[in-house]
Order: C-alpha cells, then sequence, then structure tokens
C-alpha cells in the first residue's frame, strides 16, 4: 500500500473532554477515504488535526511523509482544504475570487479551467451569495484545487443538497480522483459512502470502530447471519425521485 496518511493513536482533549480517543488508520494515494459517523463523533476534529487546523494532543500524523509536528507549513503547500464561506469577499465574483485566492497561493490559476471542471464556467461573473446550495458546494471544491494539492479535504459536502445535487457532486470528487488526487470525505451518509468510498473507517465517540471497504463491511455483516427486515427492490425512493424530476440539474 502507497501510503499518503499515517495516523497513529491520535488523541485530542477539549479541556477534559476526549473527542478522539487514540485513532490509526492509513489512506492510500489515489483513494477515496471517507470517515462515517453521526454528528459529535470527532469527524471534523480528526480532519482539522491533519490539516493543521488544531492543535493535537497527542499521537503521530504523517502527511505524504512529513511529520505533522516537525513541518507543518509543508503539509500545508501539498494539501487543498475548503476555505470559510467567509472568506469569499461578498464584492467579488467566482473568477475573481479564484484570481485572489491563487495569489494567496503564489499560483497561476487558469481560471475557466478550473470553474470548467466544476460546472460552473457560466457563473463566472456570478457572486458567490447567488449560487444555489450545490453550486457553492461545487466552487468551495474548486478553491481547494487552486494549489494543485495531492491531497483533498471534504468535510460533508453533501449535507443539505438535494438528490441531483448530491450525485452531480459525487461525479465531480470522481473527477477530482481521476486526474491522481487523493480524497478524504466526512459524511453521515451511508447511501453516499457506499457508492463514493474506496474505503471507510467507521468512527463513533472518537474511536474507529471498524474500517474496511464498504464492500467488504457488508459483506462481514451478511456472514454474520444477518437478514434485512425488508425486501430488497430493484429500486430506491431516491431512484423514483430522480426518475421523475429528471437528472438534469435544477439550478442550472
Ligand atoms: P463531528 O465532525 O463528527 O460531528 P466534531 O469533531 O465536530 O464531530 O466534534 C467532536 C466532539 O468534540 C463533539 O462532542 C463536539 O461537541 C466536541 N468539540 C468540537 N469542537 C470543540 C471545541 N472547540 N471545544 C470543545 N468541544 C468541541
Ligand atoms: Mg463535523
Amino acid at each position: 500500500m502507497n501510503k499518503i496518511i499515517e495516523v497513529q493513536n491520535l488523541v485530542k482533549k477539549y479541556g477534559d473532554f476526549e473527542a478522539v480517543k487514540g485513532i490509526s488508520f492509513e489512506v492510500s494515494k489515489g483513494e477515496i477515504f471517507g470517515l462515517l459517523g453521526p454528528n459529535g463523533a470527532g469527524k471534523s476534529t480528526t480532519l482539522e488535526i491533519i490539516e493543521t487546523l488544531r492543535q493535537k494532543t497527542s499521537g503521530k500524523v504523517l502527511v505524504d511523509g512529513i511529520n505533522l509536528d516537525a513541518q507543518p507549513n509543508e503539509i500545508k503547500k501539498i494539501i487543498g482544504v475548503q476555505l470559510q464561506t467567509s472568506g469569499y469577499y461578498p464584492g467579488l465574483n467566482l473568477s475573481e475570487l479564484i484570481v485572489l485566492f491563487g495569489g494567496l497561493y503564489n499560483r497561476d490559476v487558469n481560471v475557466m479551467q478550473l470553474l470548467e471542471l466544476v460546472n460552473l464556467k457560466d457563473k463566472a461573473k456570478a457572486k458567490y451569495k447567488e449560487l444555489s446550495g450545490g453550486q457553492k458546494q461545487r466552487f468551495s471544491i474548486a478553491t481547494t484545487l487552486i494549489n494543485q494539492p495531492k491531497i483533498i479535504f471534504l468535510d460533508e459536502p453533501t449535507t443539505g443538497l438535494d438528490p441531483q445535487a448530491r450525485h452531480n457532486l459525487w461525479a465531480l470528487v470522481r473527477d477530482i480522483r481521476q486526474k491522481g488526487t487523493t480524497v478524504i470525505i466526512t459524511t453521515h451518509y451511508m447511501d453516499e459512502a457506499e457508492v463514493l468510498c474506496d474505503r471507510v473507517a467507521v468512527i463513533d465517540s472518537g474511536k474507529i470502530i471498524a474500517i474496511d471497504s464498504p464492500d467488504k463491511l457488508i459483506d462481514d455483516l451478511i456472514a454474520s447471519g444477518f437478514e434485512r427486515k425488508k425486501e430488497v427492490k430493484a429500486a430506491t425512493l431516491e431512484d423514483v425521485f430522480i426518475h421523475l424530476t429528471g437528472k438534469s440539474l435544477r439550478e442550472e
């Protein structure tokens, strides 16, 4: 396994409260790796520690072989992080924002190529606040790619989106991985993890309770004798919804 992230015995305390309780995992180059868990499980805390945005209490983190304790600034150079929306100066349009962020990273950015990748070319002159929920998320993902990172971190990128916008975002994440970027994503939508992630870590109350491919985790459960109560149909209500309302995005 060609590791790009190694986390060993990571602990994070907020005062007396231990939010992350000694977790360990590895992510391979080119993977879409999911951190799954309910609200409060410790997903964002874990992500933000790896992103160098939060201090850990103890443990070891290596990103592309770089030790977080020794060279956090070297890690910053090779990762893509979703910026806080408060950084999206309201007076600027999308292409101006990308040029601005490119300047912060000291990078020449091909603005139109980047907007095309996230399917927002025709919104180049629009302001962030004028975008739909799905478009906002896609723009936010575009901002993670400005410094041509080896790894991007997406924290619940599809929360609150409608089915079409979610499917569209999954396609975008696959495109990004196709280009060789490793993706770490958090979600509490299990259907999303099942179709998108190569491997997942299930995290609950600050502990990893399972880690494997979705397929393997499902097969293990079935092998243990588990049976679904309800007959499994060949389609879901979401399939019905998308069939009725169309695959195309309403926002475009
Ligand atoms: P998740 O992203 O999985 O929902 P978080 O990592 O945001 O979980 O939070 C994990 C736990 O740590 C929660 O119980 C949360 O309330 C707590 N927590 C998060 N940030 C802070 C903070 N800055 N101060 C104190 N407690 C925090
Ligand atoms: Mg969170």
